[in-house]
């Protein structure tokens, strides 16, 4: 790869500007300084520095937000503002995009990233990948709701869900409860309740697949998954 298109790819700039940095003799390159913009490099063996500091060159980018309410998952919208656009300057330079939707109202674990081959796999029917989210639900969430959400219950379009697992923490007349599906119908855990007679009132997601919430991660915080995550999900 062109020197000038890694450093610009890792957020040092535009190609011009990159051009000015290296004929100003920021960059070296295996220890020796280099001008030209045009040299190619190996990302693998080539040992890169700018003002001293290492380059790592890297493609992907993972990142785990806790999505707060009011924010679109998406990656722009004319009126409100999205997920991409409360992340750093220098994330939002590698393209990342939500991996699947949580709705305007619905907080907690978000994945982000802008390797499309992952997200397309986690999203895909056939993986049936587990999400597990909190609730709190209007109505007295019961055991015979356990039953009905383990059969799978028909939405108001008609389709009939996969099983979901629910636990119910506290059966009141504001429930709290936690429940496991491995689809991502739109609106869905709202729906499944709404088929019971009941209404979710708040909704956090907790996790995805092997992915938990990080519970150091406030409401609108997120971070890069860790070398151990990002193996997770391989
Ligand atoms: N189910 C919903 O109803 N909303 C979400 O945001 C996620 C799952």
């Amino acid at each position: 790869m062109r020197l000038d298109k890694l450093l610009s790819n890792m957020g040092f700039g535009s190609r011009k500007e990159v051009g000015k940095l290296l004929k100003k003799g920021a960059v070296k390159v295996n220890e020796e300084t280099v001008k030209s913009s045009s040299l190619q490099v190996d990302t693998e063996k080539d040992y890169i520095t700018i003002l001293g500091e290492q380059v790592i060159y890297k493609e992907f980018v993972y990142l785990m937000m806790n999505k707060p309410q009011g924010i679109l998952s998406a990656t722009e919208d004319s009126r409100d503002e999205t997920v991409v656009d409360i992340l750093e300057e220098e994330d939002q330079h590698f393209k990342p995009f939500p991996v699947g939707r949580l709705d305007k109202d619905t907080e907690g674990f978000l994945l982000l990233t802008n390797d499309g081959k992952l997200a397309h796999n986690l999203l895909s029917p056939k993986k049936g990948v587990p999400k597990v989210y909190f609730a709190h639900v209007s109505g007295v969430v019961t055991e015979e709701d356990v039953v009905e959400f383990e059969r799978g219950v028909m939405l108001d379009d008609g389709y009939v869900t996969k099983p979901g697992i629910l636990r119910i923490i506290k059966s009141a007349e504001l429930s709290e409860i936690e429940l496991t599906i491995t689809e991502g119908k739109y609106h869905q855990v709202k729906r499944m309740f709404e088929a019971v007679g009941k209404k979710v009132v708040y909704l956090k997601r907790l996790s995805m697949g092997p992915l938990v919430l990080d519970d150091e991660l406030k409401l609108g915080e997120y971070r890069d998954l860790t070398e151990s995550e990002i193996a997770l999900l391989f």
